[in-house]
């Protein structure tokens, strides 16, 4: 278990407290309740939040979303990082909706049940240019809902940053491959019950 090397900063943090503090569950589930979920490490999420807004400086975001609940607390970190207000979508089971929201089903990874997932439309808007946070990115459902949710909108996705994306889980590379851009703070090239590998 190694973390790359001349790495430093917020970076490599994130691969040292994954390996000291993350836990292995069975199907490819990954906890990281002790920093990252459940309990949050605030300074650490500062600088999480602080090393995004590094990452999107040049690129005009004007907002941020993400996807309740665990998205949130990056998502906010970031927005204060950038000065930007950030959105989440909300799950809600029912399947009746009322007109003023875009929403999207998005199947659960960590649940394996499917959401519909809503944010109002009073809350995106043409000219926006917005970032996508989220603290796993796995299969990619979650990050392609947020999508389709701002292209419902008509506005643009400057990108989408991951706290940690399991990259054998592969919804990482194919979003690379359609177009978006896609930085997340640590990829897990392999996971076995007891080894973590992160990608070169
Ligand atoms: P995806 O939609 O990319 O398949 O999965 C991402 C979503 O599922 C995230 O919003 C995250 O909450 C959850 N998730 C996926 N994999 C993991 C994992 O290994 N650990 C945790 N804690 N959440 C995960």
């Amino acid at each position: 278990m190694q973390t790359r090397k001349g790495w430093s900063g917020p970076l490599k943090k994130m691969e040292e407290k994954i390996l000291k503090e993350g836990k292995i569950l069975p199907g490819g589930v990954l906890k990281v309740g002790n920093f990252l979920n459940q309990q949050i490490d605030t300074p650490f999420m500062k600088e999480i939040g602080e090393e995004i807004a590094k990452m999107y400086k040049d690129d005009e975001v004007t907002k941020i979303l993400t996807i309740e609940a665990s998205g949130i607390p990056i998502a906010v970190s970031a927005g204060f990082a950038m000065n930007l207000p950030v959105v989440y979508a909300k799950k809600n089971k029912s399947s009746n909706i009322s007109g003023d929201v875009y929403s999207v089903m998005v199947h659960s990874f960590t649940h394996g049940n499917n959401n519909n997932v809503m944010v109002g439309k009073e809350y995106i808007s043409p000219d926006d240019k917005i970032l996508i946070v989220d603290d796993f990115l796995a299969h990619g459902s979650a990050l392609y809902g947020l999508i389709d949710i701002v292209e419902q909108a008509g506005a643009k996705v400057a990108g989408c940053v991951a706290a940690v994306e399991k990259g054998f889980q592969l919804g990482g590379d194919k979003l690379r491959k359609e177009g978006y851009r896609i930085d997340s703070l640590a990829i897990i090239e392999e996971m076995t019950d007891s080894e973590i590998r992160f990608r070169k």
